[in-house]
Formats: structure tokens, sequence, C-alpha cells
């Protein structure tokens, strides 16, 4: 890995951000005339008239002794880890000069987001198997490239990456390796968080989104070394997570072992739904699945998909998608939701 200092866009180095009188004097108590708030109360009697903590404490707090890292290591998203892939690209990657490194076919926003901020992308097609081509991907990258991202399970296929190949690229890259862990919930032994100890080149993405059941909240959170921490700090809008979003997160880490429990009825669910999808005639194949969701190759994927939504099933068609042709990707239900899909599965002709 290059040093940090080098791998920053430059300008941030010196960057001051933003700041308010609360950064310098962060208790409860005393009479507040700093921030042009309504003293009087809110129209809502929810006490929100007082601008939320910019940092996050208590919920980082909270959340860094379930992950198992300390709060200087964490970095909280109020538009989900979408804000973090937004913010660890435009921290890294100068606009029309560096580029970001994906490994296709994989989640589509890390390329949005590179092309809002005018940032080219180079691909590094995963194999047939859907697994990292470690050579073709080290081989693919130059002396702009800044951030490597590594969805995993990965979207829309549903695997894991091999982790001897993840580890070579943080051994051999010398920029950013960004392991997007949206769907590690499913996969829990195989996240990447106790590796940040050994790699300061290493961010790790995660969300409530998914397992937690909180994808209206937009809540995510990036895990890398203080020292990236910081910088995403700086750079982040002011109160970028929401009073109610830190509530309920706060309130929702208490309630672990329900999140636990609905992530092994998924599990259960997504067993029994593969078993089913492979009686159906025109299912070809079912991709192995370390998420929630399953991805299926089968005939006339397009018009499998139309005629779902004409069922008022919904599901989403990738089979224009390159090395996904033929596929759909299908969300695991609750069994009634999948019940539903599959009795309509059965009268497609
Ligand atoms: N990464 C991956 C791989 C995803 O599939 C998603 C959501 N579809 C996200 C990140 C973004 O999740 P959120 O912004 O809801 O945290």
């Amino acid at each position: 890995m290059k040093p940090l200092e080098d791998l920053i866009r430059p300008h941030l180095r010196d960057l001051v951000p933003y700041s308010s009188a609360r950064d310098e004097y962060t208790g409860k108590e005393g009479v507040f005339l700093d921030a042009n708030e309504n003293a009087f109360g809110s129209a809502l009697n929810d006490a929100l008239n007082r601008y939320p903590d910019p940092y996050q404490q208590q919920l980082k707090q909270a959340l860094a002794a379930i992950k198992g890292v300390r709060p200087d290591q964490i970095f909280l998203g109020g538009g989900g880890s979408d804000e973090a892939i937004d913010l660890l690209i435009r921290m890294f990657c100068r606009p029309g000069k560096d580029n970001i490194l994906i490994l296709p076919p994989t989640y589509g926003m890390y390329e949005v987001s590179a092309a809002v901020n005018d940032v080219s992308v180079v691909r590094a097609p995963l194999t047939a198997d859907f697994q990292i081509d470690v050579e073709r991907t080290l081989a693919a990258v130059d002396e702009h490239t800044k951030l490597l991202f590594v969805c995993s399970p990965n979207n829309p296929t549903g695997n894991l990456m091999a982790a001897a190949s993840v580890r070579t690229l943080l051994e051999s890259f010398s920029g950013m390796v960004i392991v997007d862990e949206a769907y590690i919930d499913f996969a829990p032994d195989q996240t990447w968080l106790a590796e940040l100890r050994r790699y300061p080149n290493l961010v790790v993405l995660q969300t409530f989104s998914k397992a937690w059941g909180l994808a209206a909240l937009r809540l995510g959170m990036a895990f890398a070394s203080p020292d990236v921490i910081q910088v995403l700090n700086k750079i982040k809008l002011p109160y970028n997570v929401n009073e109610l979003t830190q509530r309920a997160g706060l309130e929702a880490l208490l309630h672990e072992r329900e999140k636990d429990q609905m992530v092994d009825q998924i599990l259960q669910q997504r067993r029994r739904l593969t078993q089913q999808l492979q009686e159906l005639p025109y299912v070809e194949h079912i991709y192995p699945s370390d998420a929630n969701f399953l991805l299926v190759k089968m005939q006339d994927a397009g018009g499998v998909f139309r005629y779902l939504i004409e069922q008022l099933v919904i599901v989403r068609d990738r089979s224009r998608l390159r090395q996904c042709e033929g596929c759909l990707r299908i969300t695991v239900g609750t069994e009634e939701e999948n019940e539903t899909l599959l009795r309509a599965l059965h009268q497609f002709s």
C-alpha cells in the first residue's frame, strides 16, 4: 500500500471541515444559543428541535462493542452504505484523473457513484464461477487506480469471494481495497473485520438494510483505520445521520437476537426455495448463495420476469447483464411470499 497521505486527494489533506460550537462543548447541560435552532420546541412532539450528534458517538460505542472494533474505526452514513461508497470515491479519486477497479458482475452503485464524480471505471470480470481472477485483476491496475471494490457476498451472484484471493489483493494492490459486506450477516464467520488491524488499506462496508431489516432507516457502516475514518468524518455532510435514525439504530442493537432469528428463517427459506425452484422444468441453474437472494438461470428469463409482474410478483431481471444472461435475481421472501412466487412459476408456460 502507498502511504495514505499519497492516496487521498491532495486538497483534502488540509481541508478545514465544517465545525460547530458543539465540537468544543459536548455536554448536555446548558443554554444552547449557538446553532439557530428553535428553542421553543418542535412541530412534532418528539424533541427533534436540536441538531443530532454529528459523530453519532453513542451509536458507535454500542456498535463497536458488537463488532469488536473501536469507535474510531467506524464511519456511519445516513444515506446507507451507498453514502460510504460515494464518500470513499470522493476521498481518494481525483475527478477526470483517477479510476476505480470493479469486478463485474457486481453491485451497480460503484459505477454510478464513480460516474457522478467524473471518475472512470476499470473492470476485471469475475471467472465463470464468479470468483476473483486475481491475475487479471492485478493486471487491470494502473497508476491511477485508487480503489478496488470487492463485493462479498457478491450482488447479484450471491457468493462469497475466496479469502485467499482477497488476501492476495490486499497484499499486492497499492490502493485501498473496499470489501462490501452488505450481505455478511448471512455468512457472518466470513467477515474481514478482524483483518482491519493487519491491513491499513482495508475498508469494510456493512449495512442495517438487509439482515437487520432496516432498509428504510438508510443506515450504513464503514469500518477502517482511524486515519481513514478521520478523513471521512472531515468530508461528510455535518449532520449526516439524523436523530431518529440514530435512536432507532441504537435500539436495534439491543435486538441482535431478533436479527439472528430472522437470518435463520431467511436461510431456511432460501434452502426450501432453492429445492422448489429446481423442480421447475425451465430452470437451468441456481447459483449457490451466501446471501438473502438467489441468482436463477432459466429459459426465457425476460418472459418469466414480465409474466411475474402481471401476477404482481416483482423480481429483478438480470438477464441483460454480461455473465448473468438468462438470470433473474430473486430475493428470499417469507414462506407465504415464496409460495405465491412458486405457484405463479408453476403456472408459467
Ligand atoms: N452494497 C451492496 C452489495 C448492496 O447490494 C446494497 C443494496 N442493494 C448496498 C451496498 C447498499 O445498501 P444500503 O445503501 O441500503 O446500506
